[in-house]
Parts: structure tokens; sequence; C-alpha cells
């Protein structure tokens, strides 16, 4: 029985891991799951399927770091311009920004 490399106590079972990036489902690969921390391990081969998945979609590289700046009282966030192409959002929409959690935030294009 193989040792999960990332809790170091549960064991490796074969199973079925459903991959999911920003929330967009990338199909179901052969893998295995660790039976205590619940990580999941996929096969090289997997990880080219799901690059590939994910580029057809358009939301491959669409996670980038960016600078804050400020702007008056207010914090400005460069939005890539590829991030605003897969959205749709151009300038003098509106959009929706709310708290996700302690150090988390989202926005939507309304
Ligand atoms: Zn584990």
């Amino acid at each position: 029985m193989k040792k999960c490399p990332v809790c170091g106590k549960g064991n490796l079972k074969s199973a079925m891991v459903e991959e999911k990036m920003f929330g967009f489902p990338l199909g179901a690969y052969k893998g295995e799951v660790c039976d205590k921390c619940g990580e999941s391990f996929l096969p090289q081969g997997a990880m080219g399927e799901i690059e590939k998945k994910a580029k057809e979609i358009g939301i491959w590289g669409l996670a980038e770091k960016i600078k804050v700046v400020k702007s008056g009282n207010s914090l400005c966030i460069r939005i890539p311009a590829k991030l605003a192409r897969f959205l749709g959002l151009k300038e003098g929409r509106e959009i929706l920004v709310y708290p996700e959690g302690a150090k988390k935030a989202a926005f939507e294009v309304t």
C-alpha cells in the first residue's frame, strides 16, 4: 500500500478524480486519493489532458498575480486584458465586488 506523500499517514487508493479549474469541470481521471487527508494524485498523462481541456475552454493561464495601486481613498486592481476578454468585460461596465472569506474576494460582471 502506498503512503500519502502529503500527510504521511493515509494510504493511497485508486479512484476517479474530478478535476475543476476556477469552477469549470475538466473531466474525471483515473488517479489515487488519500484515505486520510483526501489529497488526490494524478498520473502525468492526465495532467496533460487537463491542461489541453483548460486551453480548449479558454481558462488556461487566467490566474495572474497583480499589484494593488492607490487611487484617492480607494485601491485599484488592474484586470488583465485576457481575463477581461474572457469575461466580456469592457470599460464602463458595472461589476459587483464582494468578499468570499477573510482573504478572498470575487467580482461578478452584472
Ligand atoms: Zn494524505
